[in-house]
C-alpha cells in the first residue's frame, strides 16, 4: 500500500513511530499531484500547491514529533478550497473577479488547522463562486472524478472531494451552502460533513449566501473526517453567528453504541421519484443493516420539505444578488483597462468576469430585492423556511437522527449536465439544500454503488449541534458496509 493510500490515523502511527517523516508523506502527496498532473485527463482537483510554505509546516511539524509532542493532526498534508483566505495565498474562488487577489489575512478554520499541526498542501478547484454542483464552471477548467475520470466530481467543493479520493490530501475544507460539501463527497464516495450553522466560523470564506454558508470538512473515513470537523468547529468572537458551545470529541464517537438510537425516514424523501434504483437499492439496505444492529427506524413528516428547492432559490439568490455587490472591479482582483465612467467600469468589470451561473443568480436576486417580489415572493420564502424548521424541530422531538440519500442521483458524465437547467439542478439538490435552509448538520457517508460503479452516499442529518450524535450512526454505518 502507498503512503498516500492511508488514512490520517494509519499515517499518524508511522509519524509517531518514526517509521516514516512528515517531508517523506508530504513529498509523496505532492510527488502524486505532480505525477498525475502530467495526464491529458488528469484529475486537477489543486489548482495550485504551496509547496514551500508546506514543506516548511512539514519541517516544524517533525521537530514537534521529535520532541515527543502530539497534535490532532501534527504533519498530515490537507488541502482548502478556494474561497478560504490563507495569508499571503492567492484565493479566487475560482473566478476571473478575483484573478491575482491575495489573501490579506488567515481564515480561523485554517488557523485551526494549522494550530493542530496540519499541512496546508494547496487551494483546490471549485464551481465558481461556490455556484453549481459539477466543478465545470471553473475559470482554471475541470475537475474529473478520481472514481472514474470520465464523470464529473460534483460539486461546487469538487476539488477537494476529488483532492481526498484521489489520495492527494488527507483531509479538506469545502463550503456547503446548498450542499456543495455532501454532493461531492457522495459522487466520489469520500466522507463529507456540513456542521451546524454556527459551529464552525465562516469569516475569511467567500460569503455566497450568508444564512446558508458553513465551512465543512472532507476525509477518507468517518474518523478523519470526524478529527478535522473538531479542529475547525468552535466558537469565534468576531462573529455573531458562531455559538459558544462546547466541540465535542466527535473522533471518539465510534465509542458509542447505537442500539436503541431512533432513526426517522421522511417519508416526503424516500417517496419521490427523483431516486434512481441503484441509490434507493444501497440507501435501504444501510437502514436495515442498522435495524439489524438495534437502531429504531420510525417513519416521519416533513411536510414542507416539497417547497425546499423553491425556498432556496429565493433565499439564496437574493444573498447571493446581496454579498457579489462588493466584487465591483475597484476592490478586488480583476479591474478592466479602459476609458470609461464609474458606471460603464462596474458594468464592464461585472459583465467581462462573473459566468452565467453567477449572472442570473444576481439578476434574479436582484429582482426579488426589488419592491415588486420582495413582499410577495421573498418574504414569502421566508415564512415557508420558518415552517420547515418547524417540521424538522417536531421530527427532533421523537427521533435522534434522520436518514436519506444525500443526492437522489449519482455522478454524471463530465459535459453531460446542463448548467443552465437551474431548476432541475436545485430540485436534485434539494435533499442537501433542504438542511442548510434548517441550519442542521448533516454529513454523506460512502455506501455502495451504482451500476457504473460510481458511489452511491448515505446522509445522515442531527439536530443541532448533535454533531456527536451524527458521526456515531455514521461509525456504525461504516462499520456494517465494511464488515
Ligand atoms: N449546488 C448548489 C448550488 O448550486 C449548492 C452550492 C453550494 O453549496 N455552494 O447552489
Amino acid at each position: 500500500m502507498k503512503l498516500t493510500d492511508l488514512t490520517i490515523k494509519q499515517v499518524h502511527e508511522k509519524l509517531y513511530k518514526k517509521e516514516i517523516s512528515t517531508k517523506e508523506l508530504l513529498e509523496s502527496v505532492i510527488n502524486a499531484v505532480k505525477e498525475d498532473d502530467k495526464r491529458e485527463d488528469k484529475i486537477y482537483s489543486y489548482i495550485e500547491l504551496f509547496e514551500s510554505d508546506a514543506y516548511n509546516q512539514a519541517e516544524k511539524a517533525q521537530e514537534k514529533i521529535n520532541k515527543g509532542e502530539t497534535l490532532p493532526l501534527l504533519g498530515i498534508p490537507v488541502s482548502i478550497k478556494d474561497n478560504i483566505l490563507y495569508k499571503g495565498h492567492l484565493m479566487t474562488a475560482s473566478s476571473k473577479m478575483l484573478d491575482g487577489y491575495v489573501a490579506p489575512y488567515t481564515s480561523p478554520v485554517v488557523e485551526r488547522l494549522i494550530e493542530a499541526g496540519a499541512i496546508i498542501v494547496g487551494r483546490t478547484n471549485m464551481d465558481e463562486y461556490a455556484m453549481g454542483g459539477t466543478t465545470e464552471t471553473s475559470i482554471y477548467g475541470v475537475t474529473r472524478n478520481p472514481r472514474n475520470r470520465n464523470y464529473v466530481p460534483g460539486g461546487s467543493s469538487g476539488g477537494s472531494a476529488a483532492s481526498v479520493a484521489g489520495n492527494f490530501s488527507f483531509g479538506s475544507l469545502g463550503s456547503d451552502t446548498g450542499g456543495s460539501v455532501r454532493q461531492p463527497a457522495s459522487f466520489c464516495g469520500v466522507v463529507g460533513v456540513k456542521p451546524t450553522y454556527g459551529r464552525v466560523p465562516r469569516e475569511g470564506c467567500v460569503a455566497m449566501a450568508s444564512s446558508l454558508d458553513q465551512v465543512g470538512t472532507f476525509g477518507k473515513d468517518v474518523y478523519d473526517a470526524a478529527l478535522m470537523t473538531k479542529v475547525v468547529s468552535g466558537y469565534n468572537k468576531k462573529e455573531s453567528t458562531t455559538l459558544n458551545i462546547p466541540v465535542g470529541d466527535y473522533d471518539k464517537a465510534n465509542e458509542k453504541d447505537i442500539s436503541g438510537v431512533k432513526i426517522g425516514l421522511p417519508i416526503e424523501y424516500f417517496e419521490s421519484n427523483l431516486i434512481c434504483a441503484d441509490v434507493r437499492r444501497n440507501v435501504e439496505q444501510s437502514i436495515k443493516n442498522l435495524e439489524k444492529n438495534g437502531a429504531k427506524i420510525v417513519n416521519i413528516n416533513l411536510p414542507h420539505s416539497k417547497y425546499g428547492s423553491m425556498v432556496y432559490t429565493a433565499v439564496m439568490c437574493l444573498e447571493v444578488a446581496s454579498n457579489m455587490g462588493r466584487f465591483d472591479g475597484i476592490r478586488y482582483g480583476f479591474h478592466p483597462q479602459g476609458d470609461f465612467n464609474l458606471e460603464e467600469y462596474y458594468i464592464e468589470a461585472r459583465s467581462k468576469s462573473f459566468d452565467f451561473e453567477a449572472k442570473a443568480r444576481i439578476i434574479f436576486g436582484s429582482l426579488l430585492a426589488g419592491n415588486k417580489c420582495f413582499e410577495s415572493h421573498y418574504k414569502h420564502a421566508l415564512k415557508v423556511r420558518a415552517l420547515m424548521q418547524a417540521d424538522f424541530e417536531n421530527a427532533f422531538k421523537e427521533i435522534d437522527v434522520i436518514i436519506s440519500p444525500t443526492t437522489p442521483v449519482t455522478a454524471s458524465l463530465l459535459g453531460s449536465r446542463d448548467q443552465t437547467e437551474t431548476e432541475l439542478n436545485f430540485l436534485a439538490d434539494s435533499y442537501t439544500s433542504n438542511i442548510n435552509l434548517v441550519g442542521l448538520p448533516a454529513m454523506s457517508v460512502p455506501c455502495g454503488v451504482d451500476g457504473n460503479d460510481m458511489p452511491v452516499g448515505l446522509q445522515v442529518i442531527a439536530n443541532k449541534f448533535e454533531e456527536s450524535t451524527m458521526f456515531s450512526v455514521a461509525y456504525a454505518h461504516e462499520r456494517l458496509l465494511n464488515s
